[in-house]
């Protein structure tokens, strides 16, 4: 049996060499592009409201920057490590060449419970991070965003901080803010709304209909749980949901706006009504048509994916599938809608909302929704071609496609000096 592999940049590596490797790619340019361009480490104090200071470690890292300026979420979690935010930085340079948007890829990230700091301490954290980090980001160089843990506030602080620093607004410096100060209408919703068209594009590809579908998610954050209410409003029956404190089932489909208010109240989907408790492992075995990871990694590994039921899954989640897990689904006949694909909604909304941030000029809500709908189909359908010419699955067709964008464009501009 393989080894499986669960460090998040080996697995970003190996996924990686396996396109260069198709491609063809040639040494150097495999070189050049398995490695990220820079990595700041920051270590820093923040006051706590009892007046400790304690030490916080956070990183920024932009792999390539070749097709535009640096993109990609921070993230505030105690899992945090620099090979997981190398990672995601990898995954956001292919995601953005997947729905050829103008920008290369990035993440950061801040090792904390935000469940476990006051408002007043994640604030002054925010802050302080964001001046650490200042020296790499910037409307033209790198872009930040939110992601697991981080929220439109936590952008207005950041925004805000880069501002102060400037003595005059940018903010274009940051996306996924709040519409007063520059947000995108759609922001929010982006990320899940892009996993709906791909999921509808999906279906259509096996000729069901999305009425007869029945959906398990795990996470009900920004993207699982808006999923969730897309999903529903699509026709499909959502069985499972589940969030960091464990996930709730009912086969004949749970009552989504009454979970949602009941989560909202109580800080968690733990004993909502109508349902039965599951475990989050239960969960990801559960029988349904269509599984979407939307929390975190390394979720479906070579331990539990010969027990998936699905035969669909949709990868809201960064890196929620190890390559050992795909192996097996691949040979089960499962189809994966990789994470470079399906969650890049986010991203190309971010870009519309720095290009708006840029213009002065802010479009409406219809307009941002059709132009992402365009771009997830089109994407998805080129993925999909490419993936049927080559004789692959989704994921590499994706990275095929990807991969060659930056590697023309690194082509190009050559080797400096
Ligand atoms: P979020 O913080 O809003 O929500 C995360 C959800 O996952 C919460 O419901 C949390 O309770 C749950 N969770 C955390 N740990 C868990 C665990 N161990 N088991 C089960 N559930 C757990 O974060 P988000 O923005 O929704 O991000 C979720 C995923 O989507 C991440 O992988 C992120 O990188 C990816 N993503 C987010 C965006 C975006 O725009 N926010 C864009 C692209 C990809």
């Amino acid at each position: 049996m393989a080894i499986e592999i669960e460090n998040p940049y080996d697995v970003a590596i190996a996924q990686f060499d396996e396109a260069a490797e198709r491609l063809g790619l040639s040494q150097p340019m495999r070189a050049i592009l398995r490695k990220p361009k820079r990595e700041l480490i920051v270590n820093f104090p923040v006051r706590m409201d009892n007046g400790d200071v304690e030490m916080f470690t956070g990183y920024r890292v932009q792999h390539n920057i070749n097709r535009g300026p640096a993109k990609g979420g921070i993230r505030f979690s105690p899992q945090v490590s620099l090979d997981e935010v190398r990672a995601l930085a990898m995954w956001m340079t292919w995601k953005c060449a997947v729905v050829s948007i103008p920008f290369g890829g990035a993440k950061g990230g801040v090792i904390c419970d935000p469940h476990k700091l006051s408002r007043a301490e994640l604030e002054r954290l925010t802050r302080r991070y964001t001046t650490e980090i200042a020296i790499f980001i910037g409307p033209n160089s790198d872009i930040p965003a939110p992601d697991m843990n981080t929220n439109p506030q936590i952008m207005s602080w950041m925004m805000d901080t880069y501002s102060m620093h400037t003595g005059y607004s940018v903010p274009a410096v940051i996306t996924g803010k709040p519409l007063a100060i520059g947000g995108s209408e759609g922001r929010l919703e982006a990320t899940a709304r892009g996993v709906q068209y791909v999921t509808r594009e999906a279906i259509r590809d096996r000729g069901w209909r999305a009425e007869r579908c029945s959906v398990v998610i795990q996470g009900f954050g920004n993207v699982g749980g808006v999923s969730a209410r897309l999903l529903r409003e699509m026709g499909c029956r959502i069985v499972a949901v589940s969030d960091i404190s464990g996930g709730i089932y009912n086969p004949d489909g749970i009552d989504m706006p009454r979970v949602t208010r009941y989560s909202r109240e109580h800080g968690g989907l733990k004993g909502a009504p109508g349902t039965e408790a599951v475990t989050n492992a239960e969960l990801l075995e559960l029988p349904c048509d269509i599984l979407i990871p939307a929390a975190l990694e390394n979720q479906i590994t070579g331990k539990n994916a010969a027990r998936i039921k699905a035969q669909l899954i949709v990868e809201a989640a960064n890196g929620p599938t190890t390559p050992e897990a795909e192996q097996i689904l691949n040979d089960m006949g499962v189809t994966i809608v990789p994470d470079i694909l399906a969650n890049a909604g986010g991203v190309t909304v971010s870009y519309f909302e720095w290009v708006q941030d840029l213009q002065r000029f802010f479009w409406a809500e219809s307009e941002i929704n059709n132009r992402l709908e365009t771009i997830m189909t089109r994407s998805y359908r080129a993925v999909c071609a490419k993936a049927q010419e080559q004789e692959t699955n989704l994921r590499m067709g994706a990275y095929l496609l990807a991969v060659a964008r930056v590697a023309e464009a690194t082509e190009l501009r050559g080797v400096y000096p």
